[in-house]
């Protein structure tokens, strides 16, 4: 019987896992933390009764993943809940903007009646199955639609602040700025929009939704459909050799490279060595969780019903922080993203004390506390919500990367996304997931597609792992 050993419980390893299992493989996990599931873990962060996200918390590219599809994630327990609306954009005075799912009701809302967000986001949501076929593996690969990823293509290909003027009002502009944001990368370089075109359709196309339960229901069903293929764990054992492993005809290592680098130490060829200890990380993230009574009193009501809120500003503003954050200095204002996934999921909130998730982006390995500045920076759009603070539960840079390894330096995305690692990462290699080592491959978001809790990495690089055998 083939065998194999999957480094790594975070949703690619686990995703890796179940694919190899499947297919007959007997499949052992090793996970150095005691608890499984990498970025997709819940728990009572702040008061008892609250769950928290501990990493991912939405997941625009879950339901629709090849991957959820093909092990019927939903029949194993998984529930996808949606808030009202999808993510908003306040901006100060009250004013804003909001996404719902529905493209023309979300232009409608916008302050030039959105011709330019019709033009760009209608035709994409449209096809987004196809498109997202496409982009959620290898770039390089023969695409079944070469016509919606071409359409696809031009959009993302350019800078964020140029798109960004394409879709007309400001307002418009700062609702489209927040998502391209998710890139982590100064928003006046080529191929900013990517991530912000990507998530932007997703919203329209299939929403933005939260798990049920937090995302440990995630992992939780991909464990359901793992135990009916025979799949063991193994817990709190940290992997430093291969040679640890045995001789197993499979290793997939849901690792940062770097990390496989050191694992793999001399079987590794010198080239595949070289180029994962050049990978380069992107800036960090520092996470606050707030217990809230009552909900944030945001000023623009439409934030009141959205699950995720983007708060920093208008375009330059924000495109400066990130500016700053990549150059390594700490904005006053960062980007700070906003989680509200309870007004979705109404098992996270304890009576009327409600689970909110924030981070702000900052520099990689940023020493010192971002607390207050995400604080003030929710304040300025909501007045009054320090008031309603009732446990705060903070993670730093370093905090994140004790967590879990992967997240170097508080790196969340696993990789800068600029415009050579869009296309070539972890490597530029035919097959990327291959480390060079026969039998041996990455498998975490540091392969295509890249950061997400949606398991498509660890799922291609099973399918290519399978190929060769
Ligand atoms: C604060 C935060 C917010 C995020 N928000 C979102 C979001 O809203 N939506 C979304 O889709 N994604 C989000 N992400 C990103 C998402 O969580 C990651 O992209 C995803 O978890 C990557 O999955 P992975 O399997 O590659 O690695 P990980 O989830 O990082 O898991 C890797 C696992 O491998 C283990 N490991 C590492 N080295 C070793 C070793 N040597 N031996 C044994 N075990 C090892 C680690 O302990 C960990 O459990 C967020 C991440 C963070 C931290």
């Amino acid at each position: 019987m083939t065998t194999a050993v999957v480094v790594g419980s975070g949703p690619n390893g686990l995703a890796a896992a179940l694919t190899l299992a499947a297919e007959g493989v007997r499949v052992r996990v090793v996970e150095a933390s005691d608890v499984l599931g990498g970025g997709i873990r819940s728990s009572e962060l702040t008061l008892p009764g609250l769950i928290h996200d501990e990493c991912s918390g939405i997941h625009p590219l879950g339901p629709g993943s090849a991957f959820a599809e093909r092990f019927d994630l939903a029949g194993a327990g998984l529930i996808w809940r949606w808030a009202p609306a999808e993510f908003s954009h306040p901006l100060d005075g009250g004013r804003g903007a909001v996404a719902v799912r529905s493209v023309a009701a979300t232009a409608a809302g916008l302050d030039d009646g959105g011709r330019g967000w019709q033009r760009t986001f209608g035709p994409l949501a449209e096809r987004f199955g196809a498109i997202s076929q496409e982009f959620l593996q290898p770039v390089l690969h023969v695409p079944r639609h070469p016509l919606h990823l071409a359409r696809f293509g031009a959009h993302a290909g350019l800078p964020g602040t140029l798109l960004a003027r394409l879709l007309g009002s400001p307002d418009a502009q700062a609702l489209f700025i927040g998502v391209a944001a998710h890139a982590f990368r100064p928003l006046n370089t080529l191929a900013s929009s990517a991530i912000g075109v990507a998530l932007t359709t997703a919203a329209h196309a299939f929403g933005w939704p939260v798990a049920e339960g937090g995302s440990a229901a995630i992992r939780d069903a991909v464990l359901v459909r793992a135990a009916e293929h025979g799949v063991e764990f193994e817990t709190g054992r940290r992997v430093t050799s291969l040679d640890e492993l045995g001789s197993p005809d499979l290793v997939m290592l849901d690792t940062a490279p770097a990390a496989a680098a050191r694992i793999a130490g001399d079987r590794m060829p010198a080239r595949v060595r070289r180029a994962y200890t050049r990978y380069r990380h992107g800036p960090g993230a520092f996470k606050v969780d707030y217990a809230v009574e009552g909900g944030i009193p945001w000023t623009h009501e439409a934030s009141r019903s959205a699950c995720t809120v983007h708060l920093g500003g208008t375009v330059a503003e924000i495109a400066a922080a990130e500016r700053d954050v990549v150059a390594g200095r700490m904005p006053a204002r960062p980007f700070v993203l906003v989680g509200q996934q309870y007004l979705a999921d109404k098992t996270r909130s304890a009576g009327g004390v409600h689970p909110v998730y924030s981070y702000a982006h900052v520099p990689a390995g940023f020493t010192g506390d971002a607390t207050e500045a995400i604080t003030a920076q929710i304040e300025r759009y909501a007045p009054g919500f320090r008031e309603r603070i009732r446990g705060m539960h903070v993670r730093s840079t370093s905090d994140m990367s004790r967590h879990n390894e992967n997240y170097v330096a508080g790196d969340i995305v696993s990789g800068a996304n600029d415009p050579w690692q869009l296309v070539f990462r972890p490597r530029a290699a035919l097959d990327p997931y291959a480390t060079g080592i026969p039998g041996v491959y990455l498998c975490s978001a540091a392969t295509p597609p890249g950061a997400g809790a949606h398991g498509m990495c660890g799922y291609n690089a099973a399918r290519r792992a399978l190929a060769r055998l």
